[in-house]
């Protein structure tokens, strides 16, 4: 099976199920149980399969970034970091503005076309505009899982085999 040559990952309601400007409050920190928590205290979490589907992209040999809309810049970053997660990730735009944007620059950073790239979005306007570029996009309705892994894989690999 043909595999994308950039994997490429919205932050909210993708990977956290949250709005990273709205429904909490950065900064963050890590607390002495381990968990990451906001200013007030909150406990804030990822989508637990989030850390096993970036493993398998490594596993796979596939190079992951993001491409963020959010204003909350610095607070977006910390949580990558937080949640170990910048490892994995060899380009993150996170900006407002269009997703044509950040794919255009991720385009230029890592050398991939287009149509090498496999995205995943649980917003539709992104999925619409990026979709327009010839980039693969997988609309993420619960957050992303392993489910939704195998599902873009194959769609990226019936879209490589043509109409
Ligand atoms: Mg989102």
């Amino acid at each position: 099976m043909e595999l994308p040559k950039l994997a490429v990952f919205d932050l909210d309601y993708t990977l956290w199920p949250f709005w990273v400007d709205t429904h909490v409050d950065p900064p963050f920190h890590k607390s002495s149980d381990g968990t990451v928590r906001d200013r007030r205290g909150q406990t804030i979490r990822l989508y637990p399969e989030v850390p096993e589907v970036l493993d398998r992209f490594r596993g796979l040999g596939v190079p992951v970034a993001a491409a963020s809309r959010t204003g909350e810049i610095e607070g977006a970053k910390q949580l990558l970091e937080l949640f170990d997660l910048d490892r994995y990730f060899v380009q993150r735009e996170i900006y407002p503005g269009s997703k044509v944007t950040h794919f255009e620059r991720l385009r230029q950073k890592t050398g991939v076309p287009f149509s090498q790239m496999l995205f995943f979005d649980d917003e539709k306007r992104n999925i619409v505009d990026v979709s327009k570029l010839g980039v693969t996009c997988i609309h993420v309705q619960n957050g992303m899982n392993l489910q939704v892994l195998t599902q873009g894989l194959e769609t990226f690999a019936k879209a490589q085999a043509g109409p």
